[in-house]
């Protein structure tokens, strides 16, 4: 099992990778997204990022911006979003990231719940098309869970049967019904050969409040025992405590209940 640290992207890039290297984790999680990592910003620095990486031994995997709209009802909005995408993957390829995952469309609720079928469509061709794009450029494609009212557990399945991608699995997502409407073990048990990743923060079943490790409600030591049963990769810690510290304690945290687990 590999620990990850995410940069955030209000702050200056360089900087966050620094302190992934400072707080020894074994790969950053490089979020490609305004203000300060955009994709222009990334390939600008391309250089001055892969030097950082290697000085600190770091691996290296993508996160586009969670906030495009992949299936806007408006092409116009969700063509420029699929350029976006474009741009963030040509972005992570150029630094040499192995894959990049990306969220489904954050504006559900546009859409009645007679039109349900028309958002789940426009998501798996958005997603289809990212797929080959990314593909194409060497990249492995990851959706990830996120809110089942976008694109739930029974859409999961219909994409999977239709489009050769893979699965980026967010245990605090899975642990808020009012997102989800699934958990841990259900996504384990049926999408095992798509879950190439992981990520890992805590909340307390009502909010994405993305608290470090043992800060919420999850049963960490249920969950990381089913987890660890079929999967030993890529886990970031996605803690977005305004102390960055808190980092590190997440990361004791997770790495002695991996042990027990
Ligand atoms: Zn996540």
């Amino acid at each position: 099992m590999l620990i990850g640290f995410m940069n955030n992207p209000n702050n200056e890039l360089l900087k966050e990778i620094e302190l992934a290297g400072e707080f020894e984790s074994d790969f950053l999680e490089l979020t490609i997204e305004y203000p300060k990592s955009l994709p222009s910003l990334v390939i600008a620095s391309k250089k001055e990022i892969n030097d950082l990486l290697s000085t600190y031994s770091l691996g290296l995997v993508s996160h586009a911006a969670w906030f495009l709209f992949p299936a806007s009802p408006y092409d116009s909005i969700r063509n420029a979003s699929l350029k976006e995408a474009e741009k963030i993957i040509e972005a992570a390829a150029k630094i040499n990231a192995k894959q990049v995952t990306f969220h489904s469309d954050p504006m559900p609720f546009v859409y009645k719940r007679e039109q349900r079928e028309i958002l789940v469509s426009r998501t798996i061709d958005a997603i289809d098309h990212m797929n080959s794009f990314a593909k194409n450029l060497g990249l492995t494609f990851c959706i990830e869970n996120y809110n089942a009212a976008s694109f739930g557990f029974a859409d999961f399945q219909r994409l999977f049967s239709e489009v050769d991608c893979k699965m980026t699995l967010d245990v605090g997502h899975c642990h808020i019904p009012q997102i989800d409407n699934r958990y841990l073990a259900d996504y384990l048990g049926e999408f095992k050969d798509r879950i190439i990743h992981v990520h890992a923060h805590d909340n307390n079943g009502e909010k994405d409040e993305h608290l470090g490790i043992g800060n919420g409600g999850i049963d960490w030591k249920k969950s990381l025992k089913l987890l660890k049963k079929q999967y030993d990769g890529t886990i970031t810690v996605e803690d977005h405590s305004s102390n960055r510290k808190q980092f590190l304690l997440s990361k004791k945290a997770l790495e002695e209940l991996w042990e027990k687990a």
